[in-house]
């Protein structure tokens, strides 16, 4: 099975209006749509799990964690499905304010500067990957082992901030996709 990588790093905030995470520390919130044959996938998280702190990075192991956050979190590792599926990696991208605090421009103009992050508030990454299927996967959610400080996955169908279906946990993190 071949997979397409097209993963997308976006710098700016502008997508920061749709994290809607409860933001409990420990937990993830995930949503799962699926409409044959379209598979699509959010994740929430904090970023106090997923990078170890949660406001602009300071130290030299700060700001590598910050970097290095699409590897650590390839989706290719991160979700695994079952291969009669056939699921094909389509397209993936991070988004979080936490990347306004690393160096950028908002033009070709502009002065390269970084934000003050998680002063007032908390901050939340959210990862979406795009997926195509022939049939409703089972999907490993392979993220316990990269983040110890994640005990449980909130499963959503409709809302990120919906009901929750079903929760993950490291000793059950499989999830039948219907
Ligand atoms: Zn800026
Ligand atoms: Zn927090």
């Amino acid at each position: 099975m071949k997979q397409v990588l097209f993963f997308l790093l976006l710098s700016n905030s502008v997508f920061a209006a749709e994290l809607h995470g409860p933001h409990t520390h420990g937990e993830m919130e995930l949503l799962v749509q699926w409409q044959a044959p379209n598979l699509e996938i959010t994740l929430v998280g904090s970023a106090h799990d997923l990078i170890g702190y949660e406001r602009d990075p300071r130290s030299a192991k700060e700001k590598k964690a910050l970097r290095k956050f699409d590897q650590k979190y390839d989706p290719l590792e991160l979700i695994k499905t079952n291969p009669e599926s056939k699921c094909e990696f389509m397209q993936g991208r991070s988004v979080s304010d936490m990347f306004s605090a690393t160096s950028h421009k908002h033009s070709l103009l502009d002065k390269a500067h970084a934000h003050i992050v998680g002063l007032k508030d908390h901050v939340d990454f959210m990862l979406k990957f795009k997926y195509e299927c022939q049939s409703a996967p089972e999907m490993n959610i392979n993220i316990f082992s990269r983040t110890p400080s994640i005990k449980k996955i909130n499963v959503h169908n409709d809302m990120i901030d919906g009901p929750i279906e079903i929760v993950l946990t490291r000793k059950n993190n499989l999830y039948l996709v219907q």
